[in-house]
């Protein structure tokens, strides 16, 4: 699977849209998490972004929560408490999220919708769910492919 060129035009757009001025420092962050195949962490997005011109922190981290608030991307904590960000699709929905336990990779399952439904309604009538969270843990390809470490902090018991 290919990803798609980071279209300028599209995200020039909807920055536009969200009532974001556009500047060239929120379409490095733009290109950065497009060009990402997991979502990043705000370090990694502030590195990537340094290498695309210069930068600061502080507008970076911006940009990452204007971002999120507007819908235009998403954050997602895997369980170590650094959220990791990533871009949504316009149409997007609610998705899971398969979470790395043996490198703390994560990554978006677009395609495994959520639908936490209870007797046909999401939550009580006076509840406003703003996101919701799944979390799929296992062991990705990557650390799948690898040779089991020696490890001597816990032994699985398996011998192959
Ligand atoms: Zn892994
Ligand atoms: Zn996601």
């Amino acid at each position: 699977m290919t990803r798609p060129a980071f279209d300028q035009d599209h995200w020039k757009e909807r920055l536009r849209e969200s009532g974001l001025r556009v500047t060239g420092a929120r379409l490095d962050v733009l290109k950065t998490l497009h060009d990402s195949p997991l979502p990043m962490t705000a370090q990694d997005v502030l590195e990537s972004v340094a290498e695309l011109g210069p930068t600061d922190r502080v507008t970076v981290y911006r940009t990452l929560s204007s971002l999120v608030e507007l819908g235009i991307a998403h954050r997602v904590d895997p369980g170590d408490r650094t959220w990791r960000f990533g871009l949504l699709a316009k149409d997007h929905h609610q998705h899971a999220h398969f979470v790395c336990d043996d490198c703390g990779s994560i990554r978006c399952l677009e395609e495994a919708l959520i639908t936490v439904s209870m007797k046909g309604r999401t939550t009580p009538d006076r509840f406003k769910v703003k996101q919701q969270d799944v979390y799929l843990h296992g062991t990705c390809e990557t650390c799948l492919e690898l040779p089991a470490k020696p490890t001597s902090k816990k032994k699985k018991p398996q011998k192959r």
